[in-house]
């Protein structure tokens, strides 16, 4: 059987769209999805970031929480047969408080992965706020606990493998410690790419306050250097078949453009395509 990634639905939250794209529709809110990823077919299921903990500290950064009773992560896996317990990695992209806030929910004995640089981030006072103090301090008592914990190192080794067809690769942008974790499906090379890419449409199809040809926006929300996450992006449409963000559908992706969506998993049906003259805006 060849590899599949499911999407889990955590919920919605609301947050102010210039956080999304840099200086796009300033003061005015957005709702977007939370999304999760079970990888299945292979050797084990390894299910990729969590979502927030709850609708309440969502509110710590001034969003705001819409998770209901379907969105509950055991509710997301049992759509697709899996229970927490079965599930062998719990792998982050990075660890912000959307992304990391239900590790506590998983045995010990399912190992969280995690660039190593990336928990250095979250103790480090840098972003503060989107590192919250229940996720983190669960991370540390897994630091403590025999295999509980795995960490990567991927700005030396370049790639490490979770599983054959199933690796991570350094993202170079969001956060000084963000991953991607590629998946080698049937279709093609998919990856999922965190908080790299937040909108398709505003930061690469039709790019917010940009007036050079192909040139990619950036997030509102980085660590780095905007040349990083240009960079970052372009590499990504470059190499992939699929990208995954974590806040938006995914998107097929052909000689670098992307020409279709999809929403359920990948491979998997189109929702829509793409009109070529939004591969090459004129
Ligand atoms: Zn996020």
């Amino acid at each position: 059987m060849a590899l599949e990634i499911k999407i889990l639905d955590y919920g919605d939250i609301e947050l102010e769209t210039s956080f999304l794209v840099l200086g796009h529709e300033c003061g005015r809110v957005r709702r977007v999805p939370v999304y999760g990823f079970l990888i299945l077919g292979g050797q084990y299921p390894i299910v990729v970031d969590t979502g927030y903990r709850d609708n309440a500290i969502m509110e710590s950064l001034g969003m705001r929480g819409l998770q209901f009773h379907e969105n509950m992560i055991e509710n997301q896996l049992a759509k697709h047969g899996v229970k927490m317990g079965d599930v062998r990695y719990v792998v982050h992209t990075h660890l912000h408080i959307d992304h990391a806030g239900k590790d506590d929910l998983f045995p010990m004995n399912t190992t969280v992965v995690l660039n190593r640089k990336e928990l250095e981030c979250s103790v480090s006072g840098l972003m503060h706020p989107q590192y919250p103090q229940p996720d983190i301090k669960h991370l540390i008592d897994r630091l403590h606990t025999q295999d509980a914990l795995r960490f990567m190192d991927l700005e030396i080794t370049g790639h490490e493998e979770l599983m054959p067809g199933v690796w991570c690769e350094p993202a170079n942008a969001h956060t000084e410690g963000s991953a991607n974790v590629i998946v080698e499906t049937a279709e093609g090379r998919a990856c999922i790419c965190g908080d790299v890419i937040y909108n398709f449409n505003d930061q690469i199809v039709n790019q917010v306050r940009q007036t050079q040809y192909m040139e990619p926006q950036v997030t509102g929300n980085h660590a780095g250097s905007k040349r990083s996450e240009k960079g970052a992006i372009k590499k990504l449409l470059n190499e992939f078949d699929f990208l995954l963000p974590v806040h938006d559908k995914p998107a097929k992706i052909e000689h670098g453009r992307i020409t279709a969506r999809l929403e359920q998993q990948v491979p998997g049906p189109i929702v829509e395509s793409l009109p070529r003259r939004d591969w090459f805006p004129v």
